[in-house]
């Protein structure tokens, strides 16, 4: 028994199937074209002379070369909106062809395989002599002959499948999950607080998936907090940023917010203190970009200012929606998301956060609004907001997760 994971034949196309619910809908060609493109932007950003073309609601990338395989399908699993993704051979559509193809195929990718099989066959192309299950009996029966390899309609150890198109015929032998949910873009922007944690990288990636792009914005204290901590938080925003085409990362300066929450004596309220500039802050970036949400990775319960009441107080300051995608999930749930997007290693290197910073060590659990609005009446709160925009600094990624310079 040899190992099934990896295709063998050498390919340069793949099929990229789409999420199936919303074909039917209204927005299916946006949908369509928006997938394509996000699609194409991917590949062009990583691999060279990739084509993703669409054809009979699937979208079909043609590699120019085949040794980018492995490349092109990661890329097709992190996209959201496309359901799977197969390595595909192209042959023309004739029947003596497609059973010598298929032989062809099986011989490589099984050989030193056990197991029964399966041929799942389908035709968009009716005038087609055959019907889709003789399709399927026609080329089973081949390779059954041929190879003696048993059939098992119900539980296949291995598929061949097989689409028969007006003038092409499309044969595979693997398929890999893809994400499901929606194409980046279609439900429109969305700002995300983005902190160097395991939380906030995943609550950004399921806003992707069901179909927000992301503008991000990171609150930073320098000198408190190190200039690696502002590394760590920019190379999780290259993994948003590969998804989407692109991405912007505000990074705020909130050391004078802190210090000036000090030193009017913020006590146990610190930190929600702090929250409170964040959401003011991150709503007025998310307006001035057009962002129709915020995103958080706030999670019910998770640390103190996480209670119900906490949650509460920093959801009054904006008329804006927030979005708290993590908000039921236990840790290790988030935690596996994490590693599957790549985030989790980055996100648990060791250095701090800003709400950390001058943070008592018995945080208020149930904060009132009244206490908090009596504290911030000894703050300069519109102020420290302007100046603090008034910072911020853009850092614009491209397609491919690096920092565009702009021109001089
Ligand atoms: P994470 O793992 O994402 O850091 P956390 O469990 O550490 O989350 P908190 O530190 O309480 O939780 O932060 C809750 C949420 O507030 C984060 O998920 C993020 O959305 C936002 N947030 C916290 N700190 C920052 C920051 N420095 N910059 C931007 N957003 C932040
Ligand atoms: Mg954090």
């Amino acid at each position: 028994m040899t190992d099934f994971d990896a295709p063998r034949a050498p390919y340069d196309l793949l099929l990229a199937r789409l999420g199936e619910l919303w074909l039917k809908g209204r927005n299916r060609n946006d949908f369509y074209d928006r997938l394509k493109r996000n699609l194409q932007g991917a590949m062009s950003a990583e691999l060279r002379g990739v084509q993703v073309q669409g054809s009979h609601g699937r979208l079909f990338v043609k590699l120019s070369d085949p040794a980018d395989l492995d490349r092109a399908l990661a890329i097709c699993r992190d996209t959201p909106g496309l359901s799977s993704v197969s390595p595909v051979l192209r042959v023309p559509t004739d029947l003596d062809g497609i059973e010598r193809a298929a032989m062809a195929l099986v011989q490589t990718e099984w050989a030193g395989v056990d197991g029964a099989f399966a041929v799942d066959a389908r035709r968009t192309f009716k005038q087609f002599p055959l019907t889709s299950p003789q399709i399927a009996r026609h080329v089973g029966g081949a390779i059954q002959d041929a190879t003696e390899r048993p059939v098992d309609l119900s539980r296949p150890a291995l598929t061949l499948g097989v689409e028969v198109n007006e003038e092409r015929t499309h044969l595979w032998t693997h398929t890999q999950p893809a994400p499901g949910g929606l194409p980046v873009g279609s439900a429109g922007r969305v700002m995300l607080l983005l902190s160097g944690g395991i939380d906030s990288p995943v609550a950004g990636y399921l806003a992707q998936k069901r179909g927000a792009a992301l503008d991000a914005v990171y609150f930073h204290s320098p000198p408190f907090i190190s200039a690696a901590s502002r590394d760590k938080v920019e190379t999780l925003a290259r993994r948003l940023a590969t998804r989407q085409n692109g991405m912007r990362l505000h990074v705020v300066h909130f050391t004078e917010i802190q210090k000036a929450i000090k030193a009017a004596g913020g006590d146990r309220l610190t930190v929600l203190l702090y929250r409170r500039f964040m959401y003011r802050i991150a709503a007025r970036l998310a307006k001035r970009r057009k962002c129709r949400a915020l995103c958080t990775g706030e999670n019910l319960g998770q640390v103190a200012s996480q209670t119900l009441e906490n949650l509460t107080v920093v959801d009054r300051l904006t008329d804006l929606l927030t979005l708290r995608p993590l908000i039921t999930f236990d840790k290790v749930e988030i935690m596996a998301i994490a590693r599957r997007i790549g985030t989790y290693d980055t996100s648990v290197l060791p250095y701090d956060d800003c709400c950390t910073l001058f943070v008592p060590r018995n945080p208020a659990i149930k904060a009132s609004i009244k206490a908090l609005e009596k504290a911030e009446r000894r703050l300069e709160v519109e102020a420290l907001v302007e100046q603090a925009l008034a910072a911020t600094e853009e850092v614009r990624l491209g397609a491919d997760g690096q920092p565009i310079v702009a021109a001089e």
